[in-house]
């Protein structure tokens, strides 16, 4: 006899959140307005999930007892943020459903092993090796040239944890730097520098009965290594975006998520569709489905963790999405009046009360009826909030 399809969970039901960011916070108040009950689960007390969710529960991730306590009364749970031990998601799914699966953050939290994922599976990626010591680290920069990009295997985001090497003498400065560790050696990712045209992003979500919607393409502009703006239609030639949303789904397949994920690419100047990384979870380059689409990634996340139907990606204007971190308030608290008075703006904070430089404080998000308007309108706000 065929397995039962498991039953959707329905509005009622109690949602669990790993991680207490702003990603988990919008998850929340997507959530609570289609009627469920979240709870978060963090590691500090004081977190932006926290203003969203009728309960928090604030514990060590490594502490089993307290995972079992905190999972008791959930119907679901997902997750917001990928460095948490795969351990706190495997004692969590003995007792309730973990959706993506606890096997997908693995893979995925590890560039080292989630490299070696794209590479099993023929996805386009750059050219890299996996390494465990200054050796290998020497063998890898003779092999891939340069320049190149290490980046520590675990616990690396937002461009923290990597470093540039323009020749074989920041070898070994990077070693000490990144590899060695006094608890030993780390495991290092060395990657061929990619002299890209742009990077785009592709937000995607995989319901229970395998069915993916994509959300089209996003460009990504960076600053420090930090997301800054994200624009959609990223405007690029119709064969590279298919590329891009085909072989988002296609990863979404073959890891098995149940759930929303991003796919960050590489496009280079001849071209070619590179894969750079994936996130098991929303993503900042989807915050723009909020205004901009038919269903948010928020929602969407909702829904495919629920087992749900998926929701339309449609997007019904163009628009453009502006961090804002702790530098804009570099002159002071920000002039919100005078960015919301620009046409079309939104803005979004996620409750942070130290706006330490490069901390993601919230964002802005303009529509408009051309993409150059929304990226203007979106770029304006920011100026005008910062008194820049
Ligand atoms: P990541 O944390 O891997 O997403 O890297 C952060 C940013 O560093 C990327 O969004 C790129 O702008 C840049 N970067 C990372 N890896 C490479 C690469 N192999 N070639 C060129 N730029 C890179």
């Amino acid at each position: 006899m065929a397995a039962a399809e498991p039953r959707p969970i329905l509005p009622g039901g109690t949602l669990g959140i790993l991680g207490g960011g702003q990603l988990g916070s919008m998850f929340a108040a997507a959530a609570r307005r289609m009627g469920y009950r979240v709870e978060a689960i963090s590691d500090v007390a004081e977190c932006p999930a926290a203003r969203h969710c009728d309960r928090l529960h604030v514990g060590d991730y490594a502490d089993a007892a307290f995972l079992a306590r905190a999972a008791a009364g959930l119907d679901v749970v997902t997750f917001e943020f990928e460095n948490i031990p795969a351990a706190a998601g495997r004692a969590l799914a003995a007792s309730v459903p973990v959706r993506p699966s606890p096997d997908v953050l693995f893979t995925t939290q590890d560039r080292a092993r989630e490299k070696s994922f794209l590479a099993r599976h023929g996805f386009p990626c750059a050219p890299h090796r996996a390494v465990r010591s200054r050796d290998e680290l020497h063998a890898a920069g003779r092999d891939l040239g340069f320049p190149a990009v290490v980046k520590t295997a675990a616990f690396g985001y937002d461009g923290k944890g990597q470093r540039r090497l323009e020749s074989v003498t920041d070898l070994d400065a990077a070693w000490n730097a990144l590899g060695a560790a006094p608890d030993g050696p780390r495991e290092l990712v060395l990657e061929g520098w990619i002299d890209f045209d742009c990077e785009i992003s592709v937000v995607a979500a995989r319901g229970l009965d395998g069915e993916v919607v994509a959300y089209a393409p996003s460009r990504n502009a960076h600053a420090h290594h930090i997301l800054d703006v994200s624009s959609v239609p990223a405007g690029l030639p119709p064969r590279v975006e298919r590329e891009a949303v085909d072989t988002a789904t296609a990863i979404l397949t073959a890891l098995g998520v149940v759930g929303v994920a991003c796919v960050e690419f590489f496009v280079t100047r001849d071209g070619r569709v590179l894969v750079n990384e994936i996130a098991p979870r929303t993503h900042n380059s989807g915050h723009l489905t909020i205004e901009a689409c038919d269903t948010s990634q928020f929602e969407q996340q909702v829904r495919a963790v629920c087992g749900l139907p998926l929701g339309s990606t449609r997007q019904r204007l163009p628009a453009a999405m502006a961090n804002l971190l702790g530098d804009c308030w570099a002159q002071g608290e920000p002039d919100w009046a005078a960015a919301l008075a620009v046409p079309g703006v939104g803005l979004h904070l996620y409750g942070k009360s130290d706006p330490r430089p490069g901390r993601k404080m919230g964002h802005l998000t303009a529509t408009a009826d051309t993409i150059e308007t929304a990226v203007a309108r979106v770029l304006r706000a920011r100026a005008l909030a910062s008194r820049g």
